[in-house]
């Protein structure tokens, strides 16, 4: 199996690379323009391997992605690249359109093109897999979950370019043929995620006591999926998934905010004591704009359909992320030292 994965220097997309290359033996071609939450570190246990390859391109060159999908003749391609952070797109909404829209559609329309170059076996066999966000479809109240036929209803500017890729996806399958597969995901953590985000944030924050973010009142609830739990779906998806369609991907594991943050702290004061409770540094912050609510996911298609299950409950993979940032400073520090702890990891440090 032959797969071009885009955002592999990502988050998600390095766990997916690691999965694809070192569990499943697949070839993988890693597509990246490494933006300043593109990784090349993270990718370090393939970087020897001889199924692995790494492409510094952006999806938005056309040419690029035209030479890369001829030369390297992928079975599959699973879309990660993106911009990914909200705050950022609150306050530079440029790049999440001119990446997640129109890098979207450059990259499907150079899949497209490759697409009809295939013989008939291999254009019923390939997929095209476009990897989103549970963010697409809104905020929830109290009660009820997110299905797959839920009315897309972004309330960012990050989650409405992402819905917008998303339909794009789908037109492309609807209109084209191409053998599209959509993914929604509710939010990941795990190893190798960018320090700016909230649960690296205050990971390492309270390591240093240094005060710990949280905003508004901490009451919005998020559904959080261990990042290997979401790499293994993302696999199962594009191998069997049906064209067309779209799979909600989430671990039933609600937590507001606060709850999170709180938790990692009782981790972190088990497994490096101090002398007051990290809780203590915590400090409420204003809300963002447009701060969704809840999102909460209905996986009942993936679990029943692939037969796929989260393998972490929240508390297993929250312990797993603390003790890996416990152990990985080689890979977060440098990072870390650009963003100086802050919570919106905006105001890069003068040098
Ligand atoms: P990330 O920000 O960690 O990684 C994105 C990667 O894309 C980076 O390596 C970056 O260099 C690369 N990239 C950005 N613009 C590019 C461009 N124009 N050309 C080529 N590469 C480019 O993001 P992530 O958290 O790993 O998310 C990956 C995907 O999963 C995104 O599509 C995101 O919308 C989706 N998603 C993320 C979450 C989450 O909780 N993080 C949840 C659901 C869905």
């Amino acid at each position: 199996m032959r797969v071009i994965v885009t955002g592999g220097a990502g988050f998600i997309g390095s766990a997916l690379v690691r999965h694809l290359v070192l569990d499943k033996g697949h070839d993988v071609l890693t597509v990246d323009a490494l933006t300043y939450a593109g990784c090349e570190a993270s990718l370090k246990a393939v970087a020897d391997s001889k199924h692995h390859t790494f492409l510094h391109a952006d999806i938005r060159d056309r040419a690029a992605m035209d030479t890369a999908i001829a030369e390297f003749r992928p079975d599959r391609i699973m879309h990660l690249a993106a911009e990914s952070h909200v705050d950022r797109s609150i306050t530079g909404a440029a790049d999440f359109i001119g990446t997640n829209v129109v890098g979207t559609f450059t990259l499907l329309e150079a899949a497209r093109q490759y697409w009809n170059t295939l013989g008939t076996f291999a254009k019923a066999a390939f997929r095209f897999l476009h990897v989103s966000t549970d963010e697409v479809y809104g905020s929830l109240g109290d009660t009820g979950l997110f299905h797959e036929s839920t009315p897309y209803d972004p309330s960012s500017p990050y989650s409405a370019s992402k819905a917008a890729s998303d339909h794009l996806a789908k037109a492309w399958q609807r209109t084209y043929g191409l053998p599209v597969v959509v993914s929604n995901c509710s939010n990941n953590y795990g190893p190798y995620h960018f320090p700016e985000k909230l649960i690296p944030l205050t990971i390492l924050n309270a390591l240093e006591g240094r005060k710990l973010p949280v905003y508004g009142k901490g009451e919005n609830v998020r559904d959080w999926l261990y990042v290997d739990d979401h790499a293994r779906a993302l696999d199962l998806i594009a191998e069997r998934g049906r064209v067309g369609e779209t799979y909600n991907v989430g671990g039933r594991n609600e937590r507001r905010n606060i709850d999170v943050v709180r938790r990692i702290c009782a981790v972190l004061d088990e497994l490096v004591p101090t002398d007051t409770p990290r809780e203590n540094l915590i400090e409420f912050v204003t809300d963002r704009p447009g701060h969704d609510a809840r999102y909460a996911i209905d996986a009942t298609r993936l679990e029943t359909e692939l037969g796929w299950r989260a393998a972490e409950t929240f508390d297993s993979g929250i312990a797993k992320t603390v003790r890996w940032y416990l152990g990985n400073a080689w890979w977060w520090q440098p990072l870390r030292d650009q963003y100086d702890g802050q919570r919106l990891g905006l105001e890069a440090k003068t040098p």
